[in-house]
């Protein structure tokens, strides 16, 4: 086990925008290890590949990461699914799946995040009828409160509050996902799609792919991108067409300049190239950011968006991107998406803080009427008294943490900030 230099530090999260107050960041190579650092931690939390925004990983004490925990992927063809040790990224995972024959559900848009740490904040992909990456999840290893080890599977009663934990519950040591066999996609990019024919019928666009990513600036008549994942059937020939809802085929299709995202131009390739916006050898979105994002019942998904239109002039200056995408809807307690088929509307901003800290604010309110969630892993304005009536299991939730960790090792100011617990 290695432990970092205490007098650096434990740095800063991976778009250094956050610096952690943690005293000492532990990688333990086995259970055993993890076991020893909560046992005798009276301040511990996990910490994954670093790509959240906001303090959530952070305490004033000792931070866990997983990466160097010792165990290859197990995949158990008879349930179809892969056992993995918590800290694997899941662009590891998913080219390792891959030339097994295997595939995941989905994957977010950048393949460099920890399974633990995107699993543990609701993280997603798009689709309407695919589930947030939590929802791949089937089992658990956690060490909890006084190093006690837990397995929880489906069945188990609590699991359900236990997959979005916000490292509340403890440290996941091990994940096990749903697997299907593996599958070949192809990516078409699209210009300027009119915000009329979006507007005019939202799920027609949302569901005319496997996969649908909207990118805006919130100016002007139309949207500038379409991102169109597809899956492809073995052996089938596949065509799309050159205008799509009013959109064109993109020029970058073919550009060069954009060399950290996936191979594009309707090119078929595997699922595990194909399903992440960016390449896992290139540093993903531009990396002097700061991203928000919130949720919201697609159903409202007209208003809501006509909300942000009318903000454009405040929030184009400080943008770098917006990204409109489909999460349907789940049963896990604190997941973004529980209870309701959802539109996440994410924004990519310039590194400036005090411009985001205030239209934060004022998307909030911009959004209120449509309720809105938070992205857990981004920054956001809300506090415990905004969200707790957004998520009706949090009280079961706050009693499972208690439960699992009387000594509240795992809190932090995050938790006790935004959830109140
Ligand atoms: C460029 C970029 C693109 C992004 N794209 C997307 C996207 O497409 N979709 C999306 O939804 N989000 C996206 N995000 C947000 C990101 O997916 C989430 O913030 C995610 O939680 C980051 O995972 P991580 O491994 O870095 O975890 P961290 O940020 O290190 O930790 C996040 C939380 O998980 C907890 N945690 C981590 N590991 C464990 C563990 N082993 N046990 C218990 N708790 C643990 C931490 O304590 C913390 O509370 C993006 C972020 C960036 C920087």
């Amino acid at each position: 086990m290695t432990v970092s230099n205490a007098a650096r530090g434990v740095g800063t999260n991976w778009a250094g925008t956050y610096t952690f107050t943690a005293k000492r960041l532990h990688y333990p190579r086995t259970l055993d290890e993890v076991r020893e650092i909560v046992s005798r931690s009276p301040r511990v939390r996990a910490l994954g590949t670093r790509h959240s925004f906001n303090d959530g990983a952070d305490n004033d004490g000792d931070l866990v990461s997983l990466a160097d925990l010792e165990l290859d992927p197990v995949i158990d063809p008879a349930a179809s699914t892969v056992t993995v040790a918590a800290g694997i990224r899941y662009g590891v995972l998913a080219s390792y799946l891959q030339q097994n024959g295997y595939a995941l559900h989905n994957m977010g848009s950048l393949p460099h995040i920890s399974v633990a740490g995107a699993v543990s904040t609701g993280t997603h992909g798009s689709g309407d009828t695919s589930g947030n990456l939590s929802t791949a999840v089937s089992g658990l290893e956690i060490v909890s409160g006084r190093g006690a080890v837990i397995s929880v599977t489906r069945d188990d009663r609590d699991f359900e509050g236990m997959v979005v934990g916000l490292g509340a519950l403890g440290i996941v040591t091990r994940v096990t996902l749903d697997l299907q066999p593996s599958f070949d996609m192809r990516q078409d990019l699209y210009d300027d799609l009119p915000w009329d024919t979006l507007l005019g019928d939202v799920a027609a666009v949302t569901s005319s792919a496997y996969s649908v990513s909207l990118f805006t600036n919130w100016l002007g008549e139309s949207l500038e991108r379409v991102w169109m994942k597809t899956k492809l059937e073995r052996g089938e020939p596949s065509t799309m067409p050159e205008v799509l809802f009013g959109a064109h085929r993109s020029s970058i299709e073919r550009e060069a300049d954009y060399d950290n995202i996936t191979v594009r131009g309707g090119v078929p390739g595997p699922w595990s190239e194909r399903l992440p916006h960016f390449r896992l050898d290139a540093t993903p979105s531009h990396g002097d950011e700061i991203q928000t994002e919130y949720f919201i019942d697609r159903s409202n998904a007209v208003d809501a968006l006509g909300a942000l239109r009318a903000m454009g002039e405040q929030i184009a200056p400080h943008l770098r991107v917006a990204e409109l995408r489909t999460v349907a809807s789940d049963s896990l307690w604190m997941s973004p998406a529980y209870g309701r088929d959802t539109l996440g509307i994410a924004f990519t901003w310039k590194n400036e803080p005090d411009a985001v800290a205030r239209l934060a604010t004022l998307i909030e309110a911009a959004l209120a009427a449509y309720d809105p969630r938070p992205h857990w892993g981004k920054l956001f304005a809300m506090d415990a008294a905004a969200v707790a009536p957004k998520y009706e299991r949090l009280a079961d939730f706050g009693a499972l943490a208690d439960r699992l960790d009387p000594d509240r090792q795992f809190r932090n100011e995050y938790l006790e900030r935004v959830l109140g617990i």
